[in-house]
């Protein structure tokens, strides 16, 4: 009950959220896309902007001195929030997507020949196939798949076959953005390591909603974005272990990576510099350091708890509608409901809840895998954040009887 009362109040702190949409009150079901960004996130980006705009680390002069402080402090509550050792483990990037693209380009390209695999999985987002495939083709690597149930888990059936010699990396997802289905992959890492294999973990689904201590699940690296978890977009930090950042060698390069240049030899800077070549998302990454605030102040216990019971709810309300079938039935799921109205096509479900009001997403969700999978070209998906109040789960089924009206 107090969960309950600390929680319910929250969406205040969201302005955009205070709005009309075609006539009646926004109700937000599209968190999974982007999430919506509070009061104090919004204000310490234009206060940075305001007060202490200027370039980072290079500068003598007191608004430099300011702006670096702020970046390294939100570097700093990032190693906190995912219980890093050490900030030198904390790489600011644009978001999971470049993130991945980093760690496949320069951790496991250079270990990849033809004969070598790279593990996903088949509820993986794009995001975390594709940078893979790209080095697969590079290098004469292939790219193997741990498959997926009914349920939407994943079939862990094969898997000893699957986590070979031959393979270099597990890249997986911590959460599925299409069907919400929380994997087991404190087991999965166990399990590769047992065999040598490094494990990349997307969490781009997982930090908004569930407390990830990155020493606990002992991955490699873990990886998530900034917009989905109630900060800026175009900012995202890369967790990696400081034993094999170290040996990485640089992205990309430019300003900010190096120690020294000369046309005879460049000498790069120290982690995690050596990763973040050019001029950052000074503004973003603060904004990303007031979320974890925000949300630490707001208690992830509480907002995983108050999701549980939003999911759970809308759940029991989907499953007992007739000509409604809910996609992803996994046991442990966080946040996602994906579902389908019997003849009606997903798209038009998204545009008549657009006209009550209701944001969801309709479409592949960047997981084309799932809905190959399924034999499906699309869903509906509703996904919860914790400034979801439980009504928005009455305009869900609203929406839905809505639908089923007009196409009766
Ligand atoms: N991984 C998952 C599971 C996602 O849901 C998303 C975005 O939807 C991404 C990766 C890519 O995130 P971004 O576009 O912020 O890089």
């Amino acid at each position: 009950m107090t969960i309950e009362l600390n929680i319910v109040e929250r969406w205040r702190d969201f302005p955009i959220l205070n709005q009309q949409v075609n006539g009646h009150p926004l109700v937000y079901l599209d968190s999974a896309a982007s999430s919506q960004k509070p009061r104090c996130v919004i204000d310490a980006v234009a206060d940075y902007y305001r007060e202490d705009n200027a370039n980072i680390h290079r500068g003598v002069h007191q608004l430099s001195q300011r702006a670096t402080d702020a970046y390294e402090g939100a570097r700093e509550k990032v190693r906190g929030f995912v219980n890093a050792a050490v900030v030198k483990e904390i790489v600011f990037v644009r978001g999971a997507t470049e993130a991945i693209n980093l760690v496949a380009q320069s951790f496991v390209r250079p270990q990849l020949s033809a004969g070598d695999t790279v593990l996903v999985s088949q509820l993986e987002h794009h995001a975390n196939i594709v940078p893979w495939q790209m080095v697969c083709e590079q290098t004469g690597a292939t790219l193997q798949v741990i498959p997926m149930t009914q349920s939407g888990e994943l079939d862990l059936s094969g898997i000893d076959e699957l986590l070979t010699g031959s393979a270099k990396i597990l890249a997986i997802g911590h959460v599925s953005n299409a069907l919400g289905t929380v994997n087991p992959i404190k087991g999965l890492i166990a399990k590769a390591h047992d065999k040598g294999i490094p494990v990349l973990i997307d969490g781009a689904q997982a930090v908004p909603h569930m407390a990830v201590d990155v020493q606990d699940l002992d991955c490699d690296f873990y990886v998530f974005s900034g917009h989905k978890m109630f900060a800026p977009t175009g900012i995202g930090a890369l967790y990696g272990k400081r034993s094999i950042l170290e040996q990485m060698p640089p992205w990309q390069g430019g300003g900010d990576m190096i120690l020294s240049v000369s046309f005879e030899h460049t000498q790069y800077n120290d982690l995690p510099y050596k990763f973040e070549a050019g001029t950052p998302n000074i503004a973003g990454t603060i904004g990303l350091g007031m979320a974890i605030d925000y949300m630490q102040e707001v208690g992830i216990d509480n907002i995983a708890a108050h999701e549980h019971n939003l999911l759970v709810a809308a759940t029991e309300r989907l499953e007992v509608m007739e000509g409604v079938n809910i996609i992803g039935t996994a046991a442990e799921k966080a946040s996602v409901l994906s579902f389908m109205i019997e003849g009606v096509h997903p798209h038009d479900v998204g545009t008549i809840f657009d006209q009550q009001g209701v944001a969801i997403r309709t479409g592949h969700h960047c997981a084309q895998p799932v809905m190959q999978f399924y034999e499906i070209p699309a869903t509906a998906r509703a996904s919860f954040a914790f400034y979801n109040k439980l009504s928005d789960v009455d305009a869900l089924v609203a929406s839905i009887e809505k639908v089923q009206e007009m196409f009766a």
